[in-house]
């Protein structure tokens, strides 16, 4: 950690490596406070490219290409956790790049990313590592069927991962073909929540307001604010979220994932997983919030005072459109009828191809009541198939 970093002021250049939605609405933010954003990212099709200052197109591994983008930039952040080490290495010879290359090291890897956090003593869903279907009945004798099997490295979305009730469904696992995995106890929870932390180099943090998600098909569904939990679970929710980003060391961004299970009325906190970046349930800040996380994310990475976290109005919420939204050649939705329902914020991604389960937008609305938020966005995307 390094306080004595003078701050990066409007006016810079900010890199972003990753050319999704993520790095599209952190350019977005960071222009908005006067930023220059330079994106390094696949092709110059991608989402982030079509608002950036400049791009940068190349393979993660191309090093050279990463030099001239880094070269360009005042400080340098990332949207997603799975870019090689030797890339942020690269970029960190050229300027401040954050998070860093152990926080990606570590969020690479469920069995490190768990263990660290255990080892802080974190409450984090109980895990082991296993290799094959023997373990893997070794791993249910500890935590009771059924128990959830993950591919350590390179999961998302659900991808990677099985739910697994008996010794013959062990047994059908692919083993050979995910490398490492882990086990884990399946938490029978009652609600899932967020919550995502910024953090400047000096360690000045903030958390946003808890999360509710719900998912569809292991694909984040709809997020709700205030989350349905009690004052103390709030509270230690977002204690807990501090403490993880502390004892990572991230600069930025860190979303933390929690189940919340009840038992016998008390509401007990897990950590399921960690992501040191934006993340699909922080798109609610946007319009939610008095500060977004992703400006949140411009004013941590460059040492300026982290904004107010704040909900603006008693409720809010999010709703993700995947590609199942278009015609199956390809025509897009009804944007007219979802954009007539009132105080509904349409947010699209601009790509090109819509895909089953691909994340093409999302919409946001706030009000006084959280039954009231969610009808309105039920309502916006039902009409999006008119
Ligand atoms: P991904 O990297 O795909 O997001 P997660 O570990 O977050 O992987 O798992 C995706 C979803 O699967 C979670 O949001 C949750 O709904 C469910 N899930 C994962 N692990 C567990 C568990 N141990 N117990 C219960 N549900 C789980
Ligand atoms: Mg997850």
């Amino acid at each position: 950690m390094n306080s004595t970093l003078a701050p990066i002021l409007p006016g810079s250049t900010i890199g972003m490596v990753g050319g999704g939605q993520l790095g599209r609405m952190f350019a977005i933010a960071a222009a908005k406070l006067g930023y220059r954003v330079g994106v390094f990212c696949g092709s110059s099709d991608e989402p982030a490219a079509d608002v950036a200052t400049f791009t940068v197109c190349g393979p993660l591994e191309d090093h050279s290409a990463i030099e001239i983008f880094a070269d360009r930039c005042d400080v340098i952040t990332l949207e997603f956790e799975n870019i090689p080490a030797e890339t942020i290495a690269a970029c960190g010879r050229h300027a401040p790049t954050f998070p860093d290359a152990s926080v990606l090291a570590t969020a690479q890897d469920r069995l490190l990313e768990k263990s660290t956090l255990r080892d802080a003593g974190l409450p984090v869903t109980p895990f082991m590592p296993v290799a094959n279907a023997e373990q893997a009945c070794e791993a249910a004798k500890k935590f009771g069927w059924p128990i959830i099997v993950k591919t350590q490295r390179s999961g998302y979305d659900g991808k990677g991962q099985h739910r697994l009730s008996n010794a013959d469904e062990a047994e059908a696992v692919d083993w050979q073909g995910g490398g490492d995995w882990i086990a884990e106890a399946m938490i029978h929870f009652e609600r899932e929540v967020s919550v995502v932390v910024a953090r400047r180099a000096d360690g000045e943090s903030t958390t946003f307001p808890v999360f509710e998600n719900d998912h569809r098909n292991h694909i984040l569904d709809l997020t709700t604010l205030p989350a349905n939990i009690t004052p103390e679970t709030e509270n230690r929710a977002r204690e807990i979220a501090i403490e993880a980003t502390r004892c990572l060391d991230v600069v930025g961004l860190l979303c933390v994932e929690m189940f919340i299970q009840n038992i016998d009325g008390e509401q007990k906190i897990y950590i399921n997983e960690v992501a040191p970046r934006p993340h699909n349930s922080g798109h609610v800040t946007i319009e939610a919030c008095h500060t977004s996380q992703f400006e949140q994310h411009v004013r941590a990475i460059c040492g300026l005072p982290l904004g107010n976290t704040d909900l603006i109005a008693p409720a809010a919420g999010m709703i993700n459109l995947l590609g199942d939204l278009w015609g199956e050649n390809g025509a897009p939705p009804n944007w007219q009828a979802a954009l007539a329902v009132d105080g509904v914020s349409l947010h699209l991604y601009g790509k090109h191809a819509a895909r089953p389960g691909r994340k093409m937008g999302h919409m946001s609305a706030v009000g006084d009541s959280l039954d009231d938020v969610t009808e309105r966005l039920h309502r916006a995307r039902n009409a999006l198939r008119q």
